[in-house]
C-alpha cells in the first residue's frame, strides 16, 4: 500500500508500527488463540492493558498518586457534559475561556447545569488569537475550563495559566505534545483521536479530591467516582480502541515527550516560515506566541488558489489540509505522529505550486 501523507485533523495519522501491531492483534492477541476483538473486558489480558495504559499516561504526565486516570467513552463531548454534571451545581457558577469552537461548545454544554461565566473570549476576532487570560478570577467558581489547543483556529496555550480555582483543561488536540505541569490541573481530558489513538475513547485525568465534590445525584455511568471505583470497566469499554491507544502510548514513551516537543517545534517553525515566505499564502494567526504547534492554519491570498492548491496537493498524495468549515482556508494538522519529512514534503509542494 502506498500510504497517503495524512494531515487530517482527527481521526488523525498514527505511526505505521502502531497500525501493524494493532492489525496483528486483530488476528490473534498475544498467542491467546483469540482476536483482541473477542477477548473479555473482565479478563486478565485486558486488565493488563488498562493497567499499563493508565500507568503510561501517569508517567508521561509526571503525575504521582494524587490523580486518577480514567478511560471514558463518548469522545470530547461526553466530557463537556460530565464536567458540569459532576462539578457545577444548579446554583453554582463555572468560568470558561472562549478561545474557539470547542471551547464554546464546552461552555454551551455547561449552561444546561448551572451558571456559566465567560471570563475571556476572542470570538470578536474570529478566534485568530488567544483571549487575554483574566486577571481576576472569583474564588467562588466551581472550576475554570479552557482549551489548551484550539484545533480549528490554530492557537495554543503553551504554559499553564495562573488559576486559584480548580483548573480543568480540554487537551484533546495537544496532549503529550509538549512538557507541561500536568499535575497542577484539577482535571484534564482528551478525546483519543488526535494524539492518543483511534476514535472511540477518551482519557480523563482527575485529581482525587475532585471526586468528592460531585454536586448532584447521577447514574453511575455519568459519575466520575463510579468509573474510578470500577477501574474504567464499569461497563464494556471499547477494548480495541484502548489497546490501539496503548500501542500509541508505548510509542510516545519510547520517543519521550522532550524529543516529541522538539520535533513538534521544528515541524511548526518550518511550516509557518514557508507560509510567511510564500507569496500566495498568509498565516491566520499573526501573533507568533499564540500559534499552535499542532494545527497550522493559513489562507490563500487569492480565493482561486484555494481549491487549486488542494488539488495540486492531492496529486502529490497529500490529503487533509482543507480548513474546517467554520474557518475556511487551510489547516495542516501536524500531531505527534506526523514525521518531519512529511512536513518537508508539504513545504516543497507549496514552493512548487508558487513557481507554477
Ligand atoms: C477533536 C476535539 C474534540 C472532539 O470531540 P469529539 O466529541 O470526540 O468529537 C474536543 N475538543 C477539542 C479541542 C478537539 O480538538
Amino acid at each position: 500500500m502506498k500510504r497517503k501523507i495524512n494531515f487530517n485533523a482527527g481521526p488523525a495519522i498514527l505511526p505505521e508500527e502502531v497500525l501493524k501491531h494493532a492489525a496483528e492483534a486483530v488476528i490473534e492477541y498475544n498467542n491467546s488463540g483469540l482476536s483482541i476483538l473477542e477477548i473479555s473486558h473482565r479478563g486478565k489480558a485486558f486488565d493488563n492493558i488498562i493497567q499499563e495504559s493508565c500507568e503510561l499516561i501517569s508517567e508521561l504526565c509526571g503525575l504521582n498518586n494524587d490523580h486518577t486516570v480514567l478511560w471514558m467513552h463518548g469522545g470530547g463531548r461526553l466530557q463537556f457534559s460530565m464536567i458540569p454534571m459532576n462539578f457545577l451545581a444548579q446554583n453554582g457558577s463555572a468560568g470558561y475561556i472562549d478561545s474557539g469552537h470547542w471551547a464554546e461548545e464546552a461552555l454551551e454544554y455547561a449552561t444546561y447545569y448551572g451558571d456559566v461565566q465567560i471570563l475571556a473570549s476572542s470570538k470578536e476576532h474570529t478566534y485568530n488569537r488567544l483571549p487575554q487570560w483574566p486577571e481576576h478570577i472569583s474564588k467562588d467558581l466551581a472550576y475554570l475550563h479552557y482549551t489548551t489547543n484550539n484545533t480549528i483556529y490554530g492557537t495554543q496555550y503553551k504554559n499553564v495559566p495562573d488559576c486559584k480555582v480548580p483548573l480543568i483543561a480540554d487537551m484533546s488536540s495537544d496532549i503529550f505534545s509538549c512538557k507541561r505541569d500536568y499535575a497542577s490541573y484539577a482535571m484534564f481530558y482528551a478525546a483519543a483521536q488526535k494524539n492518543i489513538g483511534p476514535a472511540g475513547c477518551a482519557v480523563a485525568v482527575i485529581r482525587k479530591d475532585m471526586l468528592q465534590r460531585v454536586v448532584r445525584d447521577l447514574p453511575p455511568m455519568l459519575r466520575y467516582q463510579a468509573h474510578a471505583e470500577q477501574g474504567s470497566v464499569l461497563n464494556t469499554p471499547p477494548v480495541f480502541a484502548i489497546y490501539a491507544s496503548l500501542l500509541m502510548l508505548r510509542w510516545t514513551k519510547a520517543k519521550g515527550i522532550a524529543a516529541i516537543e522538539k520535533e513538534n517545534n521544528q515541524k511548526a517553525e518550518l511550516l509557518y516560515s514557508e507560509v510567511e515566505r510564500n507569496s500566495l499564502f498568509h498565516a491566520n494567526v499573526k501573533r507568533k506566541e499564540d500559534r499552535s504547534t499542532m494545527n497550522v492554519c493559513f489562507t490563500a491570498k487569492n480565493k482561486d488558489d484555494e481549491s487549486a492548491f488542494l488539488n495540486f496537493c492531492e496529486m502529490q498524495n497529500i490529503i487533509g489540509i482543507k480548513g474546517h468549515r467554520s474557518a475556511g482556508g487551510f489547516r495542516v494538522s501536524i500531531y505527534n505522529a506526523m514525521p518531519l519529512k512529511d512536513v518537508q514534503k508539504l513545504v516543497s509542494v507549496m514552493q512548487e505550486y508558487e513557481k507554477d
